[in-house]
């Protein structure tokens, strides 16, 4: 018999995504981002200035469209392919 002890479980829930760029709001409903978002966490590695250190950063669709339309060279765009 195996009589288990109820543990107090600490669930988070997504409250809002700001972007990083021009501080916009992003719509939040019900702990789903419910628009376009760039969003990264980028671990710089041990050839780096940064090394160690993790850098996390959002994007609205806007400034994720000024700062790489800026690149020298294009971004590689491909479509993603959905399984269902
Ligand atoms: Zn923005």
């Amino acid at each position: 018999m195996r009589i288990y002890k109820k543990k107090e479980v600490q669930e988070s829930e997504l409250d809002r995504v700001i972007c990083n760029q021009c501080g916009k709001k992003l719509k939040v409903e019900d702990g789903i981002l419910k628009e376009g978002c760039f969003s990264i966490d980028y671990t710089f590695d041990y050839f780096s200035e940064k090394d160690g250190y993790i850098y996390s950063l959002d994007l609205c669709e806007s400034c994720f469209d000024t700062w790489t339309r800026g690149f020298k060279e294009p971004v590689r765009i491909s479509e993603t392919r959905e399984f269902l």
